[in-house]
């Protein structure tokens, strides 16, 4: 049995007194969940006041992305060592955005997803396919390729692990959500791709996330399906109201 993972991502947004506001609201609402996993990935700005303000609570707190180079002259960057010494337990990955707007490719995942688990962080690997590419029935071939050299080289120590995330590209912020069924059959071809890269154990043990704007009234019935292990949750986890819905999803 894998155990549940419900993660928010906060993409750019939130202003310091709301980020202040929201943890103590969240931090209170959610204190007695005991049987998933809780995290949030705010802008970096905020991860150390997150940190501080959600110690004690089931909240994990996650980046939304980091370089691969441990230090150096890349001025701007963000290293694993970095996040590691503040106490940020996992790391985004590849989500679209970065591969639509910021050149992330998958080569690009590949080293960050190394990086981060040499760091002793767990990544959270963002793959999905675009509209043009699911109408040319292509779903299966971009997820496919996006794992397979997204986790290229990779053998994962019994200590470390790797959560991913299906996140269709035409789900993102658009309201438009991938049916259970849809999300159900892209999650069983991901375990099975995981299986032959990874092995039948190590796939097995792998939390796979749907994201996709994911919302209080689809979340139940989206964990309902077989190889749904929990949600990678943007807009709806601006609201700490909403997220802690999601978070308390019914089974
Ligand atoms: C995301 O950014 O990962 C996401 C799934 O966004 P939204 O829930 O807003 O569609």
């Amino acid at each position: 049995m894998r155990r549940p993972v419900i993660a928010g991502n906060w993409k750019m947004h939130m202003e310091l007194d709301e980020v202040t506001n929201y943890a103590s609201r969240f931090g209170k609402a959610i204190s007695d969940v005991k049987d998933r996993d809780i995290i949030i990935c705010p802008p970096f700005i905020y991860l150390r006041t997150l940190i501080e303000a959600l110690q004690g609570t089931p909240v994990s707190i996650g980046a939304q992305m980091m370089y691969w180079e441990d230090k150096g002259a890349y001025t701007g960057e963000i290293s694993g060592p970095m996040l590691r010494s503040i106490g940020v337990e996992y790391v985004i990955i590849g989500h679209s955005e970065r591969r639509q707007f910021f050149g992330e490719t998958d080569a690009t995942v590949n080293r960050r997803v190394k990086a981060a688990l040499r760091n002793h962080i767990n990544p959270i690997l963002c793959v999905g396919e675009t509209l043009k590419q699911r109408e040319a029935s292509e779903t299966f071939e971009v997820i496919d390729r996006q794992l397979t050299q997204g986790l290229e080289g990779l053998e994962l120590k019994p200590t470390e692990s790797i959560i991913v995330a299906y996140e269709p590209v035409w789900a993102i912020g658009t309201g438009k959500t991938a049916t259970p069924g849809i999300a159900q059959e892209v999650h069983e071809r991901i375990r099975n791709v995981l299986s032959s890269i990874l092995g039948a154990k190590a796939s097995g043990e792998i939390r796979v996330l749907y994201g996709g704007s994911v919302k209080p009234d689809n979340i139940d019935e989206l964990m309902r399906q077989k190889d749904i292990d929990g949600a990678l949750v943007g807009g709806a986890s601006l609201d700490p109201d909403s997220f802690e819905r999601i978070v308390r999803y019914k089974e």
